[in-house]
């Protein structure tokens, strides 16, 4: 048991990852009740005050909902970079002092035996990101709420033990759906969300070769099913002629449920 990993939700109404490792346990954004978290955590028995901190990776509010107030609630520290620190300014409610902390996007940082490199995106908030966590040899790579994969992310999402990737999407649904036109421009726009394709085609490109597992997130509620993102991934991959289940597991994430915990 060294790294593992929990997607407790995710989804438009709200994102709360769990990554720890026997020395750190930390939340990457935390969309959702302060009381929400809490229950999920005790689901994989966790219990929230053995929480050392949170990242952000943007300021939308279904990644920062319950940030302000587990901070409160639990004296934790707040990661985030200048630009979202800017944005998420009266958003959080009074957050002490020592518990504002900036990372600097595209520079590595560690908290105890956990590596973290917050890598750039593509989303229309102040200056969104994706992380890349890394303990001994293993790694794990989160990637949500981007409209576009540039080459240079492919690099940094490469070789992951699990890569948690958005599938947020059907075109189609999205299209014919009941969104406005404006909020379906943005999206399908560069600075939107990726498709169930879009994450089919990013997991063909970066697969190492060795067994990983994938995890589609960030599912709209609206324009996707759950078995509609996982049909549509597991045709994309398996045309490249990838064996599921033998190279590659994918698995879902829930809007109201956790995930299993990945260990590795
Ligand atoms: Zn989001
Ligand atoms: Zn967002």
């Amino acid at each position: 048991m060294s790294l593992q990993f929990c997607s407790l939700s995710s989804g438009s109404s709200g994102n709360c990852q769990y990554i720890s490792t026997d020395n750190v346990k930390i939340l990457v954004d935390s969309g959702l009740s302060g009381k929400k978290v809490e229950n999920f955590l005790k689901e994989i028995e966790v219990q929230a005050n053995t929480i050392d901190g949170i990242l952000v990776t943007h300021e939308h509010k279904d990644h920062i909902k319950g940030v302000g107030i587990l901070s409160r609630r639990y004296d934790l520290p707040i990661y985030a970079n200048t630009n979202t620190w800017k944005a998420m300014e009266g958003e959080l409610g009074k957050i002490n002092e020592k518990n504002i902390i900036e990372f600097k996007t595209d520079e590595g940082f560690e908290l105890k035996d956990l590596a973290i490199l917050p890598f750039r995106i593509s989303h229309d908030s102040s200056e969104p990101v994706g992380f890349a966590f890394y303990h001994k040899n293993k790694k794990i790579s989160y990637l949500t709420d981007t409209g576009y994969v540039s080459d240079d992310v492919k690099k940094k999402i490469r070789n992951s033990n699990l890569l948690v990737v958005e599938s947020n999407h059907d075109v189609e649904m999205l299209k014919i759906g009941k969104y406005p036109w404006f909020l379906k421009k943005r999206v399908l726009g560069s600075e939107g969300h990726l498709s169930n394709e879009d994450a089919g085609k990013l997991i063909t490109e970066v697969l190492s070769g060795r067994e990983q597992d994938i995890l589609l997130a960030h599912l709209s509620k609206e324009n996707n099913f759950p078995e509609l993102a996982y049909q549509t991934v597991v045709n994309i991959v398996s045309e490249k002629g990838i064996k599921i289940n033998e190279e590659v597991n994918i698995n879902l994430t829930y809007r109201d449920k956790p995930t299993r915990v990945f260990n590795y």
